[in-house]
């Protein structure tokens, strides 16, 4: 019987990342990946004959320490193209990376907003260069006790918050709990360029602009994304196997098609996983990359928990309301080249997500499409995962269908040059993906699910009541999206 030093349970980025630190160090180690494939939501794949997709996020990459430190080949340089939102009367806004050639385009709009989008970027990036910086640092349990060495971490980090300037850390705290709305109203007028960059704010949350800690969001996905278009789309799938390659590389073992059907606990200590297929395997400590739900409540179950913990696991927020249609097209779509979004208005964008309030699908949806060759791909939202009547079997066709009528408005080319269709709904990324609930973060982004609240308040080093098993996907600090930092950590706590 073989056993390991450290068995990852999930193949997603963030467990790769993981499993390639300590298989680096010389630790033997083993990713166990329930579907045929790894990458998790960071995949590419194939849905017919020329129908090639990144199936679930739209882009993203790994932080460059990762990327340097792991010796991955780096992105292959791609121009960082345009973000451009849809107007109903055919005058959208363009905003080119390069901030001279998006405030040209801004004028349009507003000459007063012009002056200020170089300001708007310089701030921004400030402020996710603060909060990556938050991200790499290990939060201590509050508010259970906590050593010296585990406190350092985020003293170190109020000190870089302080020592970005007093009036970026002032506003920097400020915009945290801001509605997106309020931020964007800080520096623009304009209703076109307002809501253009207040739709980043919900990208990936069941939140609408005018939601509380929309401005926390906002600067989350800059940050992940490195501004406001995407990055990397086409090639998610790279990025992962050349992770899983690494793994194999510096010795450590990777396993598809092995569910982890639950974790062998023993003395409320991990001691190995038992797999569908009923084998069991050994290791002297698990990480668990799965959502925090999923592992602590599925995979452990409530009988080896203490029952506070169980009753704040079940109270994690996961409230999936995105799902993606990708088309499969003959080239003649219409659709430019960038990162493209229909949130004409704040209060549509606010409209859309009202919708899903009262679990029902938006009918006007905020739509965000890309294009990779002949395909595009529509992130929409909001699509409920827990729907007030219907269900997802059907409903998935009525989303598609209302995608492709409400960008056949901006696009006339588009309808006839379909080829193939390909919908995944909240409840598909739950079963396919393994994400509860539809959650695509793992568990939303919000002001008391953040910093040393994520995943539980007093849970947040990535340690779990259960000795040898921690956490190091999405859920936990440091997650959400794509960026690997959750995975770096965790190797950090096990040191
Ligand atoms: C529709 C959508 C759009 C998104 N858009 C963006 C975006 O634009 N930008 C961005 O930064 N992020 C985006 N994200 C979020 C981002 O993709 C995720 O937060 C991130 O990829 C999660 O990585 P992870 O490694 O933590 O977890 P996952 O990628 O979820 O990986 C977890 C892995 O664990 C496996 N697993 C689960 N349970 C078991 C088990 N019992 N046994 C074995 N294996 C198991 C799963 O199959 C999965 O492969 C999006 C996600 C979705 C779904």
């Amino acid at each position: 019987m073989t056993t390991y030093d450290t068995i990852i349970i999930g193949a997603g980025h963030n467990g790769l990342v993981a499993a390639a630190y300590l298989a680096k160090q010389g630790k033997k180690v083993l990713v166990l990946e329930r579907r045929a494939i790894v990458g998790g939501s960071v995949v590419t794949e194939s849905f017919g004959e020329g129908f090639s997709v990144d199936a679930v996020q739209t882009g993203g990459t790994l932080r460059p320490d990762i990327i340097k430190s792991l010796k991955l080949e780096q992105p292959k340089s791609s121009e960082r193209r345009a973000f451009i939102s849809l107007q109903p009367d055919g005058n959208h806004l363009i905003l080119d990376a390069d901030p001279a050639k998006a405030a040209e385009a801004i004028k349009r709009f507003s000459e007063n907003d012009a002056l200020r989008w170089p300001e708007f970027i310089r701030f921004m990036n400030k402020a996710a260069g603060i909060l990556d910086k938050a991200y790499a640092t290990i939060m201590p349990r509050l508010p259970m006790d906590f050593t010296v060495r585990e406190g350092y971490g985020l003293m170190e980090w109020g000190l870089k918050l302080r020592l970005a300037g007093r009036k970026d850390m002032l506003n920097f705290i400020r915009a945290l709990p801001m509605t997106a709305q309020e931020l964007v109203e800080e520096y623009f007028e304009s209703e076109v360029v307002k809501a253009a960059v207040a739709s980043l704010g919900i990208h990936g949350f069941t939140l609408g602009p005018m939601g509380a800690g929309t401005g926390y969001t906002l600067i989350h996905n800059w940050l992940n994304r490195g501004g406001l278009c995407h990055v990397n789309v086409g090639r998610a799938g790279e990025m992962t196997s050349a992770l899983a390659n690494a793994v194999k590389a510096f010795g450590g073992e990777v396993r598809t098609e092995a569910e982890v059907k639950s974790i062998r606990v023993e003395n409320q200590a991990a001691k190995g996983v038992l797999l569908a297929g009923g084998e069991e395997i050994f290791a002297k400590s698990i990480l668990s990359s799965a959502d925090p739900k999923h592992t602590l409540l599925k995979l452990v179950g409530a009988q080896d928990l203490p029952p506070e913990f169980v009753w704040h696991a079940q109270s994690i927020k996961m409230r999936g309301s995105a799902a993606k249609i990708h088309l499969q097209t003959n080239g003649e779509h219409g659709i430019p080249d960038g990162t493209v979004v229909l949130a004409p208005s704040i209060k549509y964008l606010e409209r859309a997500y009202d919708a899903s309030k009262y679990g029902e699908v938006s009918e006007k949806p905020y739509l965000e499409m890309t294009t990779s060759g002949n395909t595009v791909s529509i992130h929409f939202q909001f699509a409920p995962y827990a729907l007030k009547s219907g269900k997802w079997e059907v409903e998935g066709g009525k989303v598609e269908k209302l995608a492709i009528d409400t960008l056949a408005e901006y696009f006339p080319n588009l309808q006839s040059s379909i080829v193939n269709c390909k919908t995944l709904t909240p409840q598909d990324l739950e079963e396919i993906y393994g994400l509860t609930e539809g959650d695509i973060n793992h568990g939303q982004l919000m002001l008391d699910q953040f910093l040393f609240m994520r995943p539980i308040p007093g849970w947040s080093n990535h340690k779990t009541p259960i000795d040898n098993l921690y956490l190091c996907g999405s859920g936990v600090h440091g997650g959400g999206g794509v960026s690997g930092a959750a995975g770096r950590n965790v190797v950090k706590v096990l040191e």
